[in-house]
């Protein structure tokens, strides 16, 4: 079940709320009985184990910049 934020209008209460999908939604505050809206959060960003992630592409870097260089080589003269 999803709990749901909400944060009152007019006296800026903030309480939590599990509600199921066919709910309707909390249009009371707990607190003063005004109208409350939902607050709706950003999904939140996990930098667990980022930094394995990170260690692993630096190292294939250097060597695609490489390949750049032999570009020149191919074209040659006929004698
Ligand atoms: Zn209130």
């Amino acid at each position: 079940m999803p709990v749901y934020e909400y944060e009152c209008q007019s006296c800026h209460h903030r309480f939590e709320k599990k509600q199921g999908f066919h709910e309707k939604p909390v249009d009371k505050c707990p607190k003063c009985g005004g109208k409350p809206r939902r607050v709706i959060h950003s999904a939140p960003v996990i930098f667990k184990g980022s930094g394995f992630y990170i260690t692993d592409s630096r190292k294939k870097a250097p060597d695609m910049g490489k390949s750049g260089g032999e570009k020149g080589k191919k074209k040659e003269k006929k004698p």
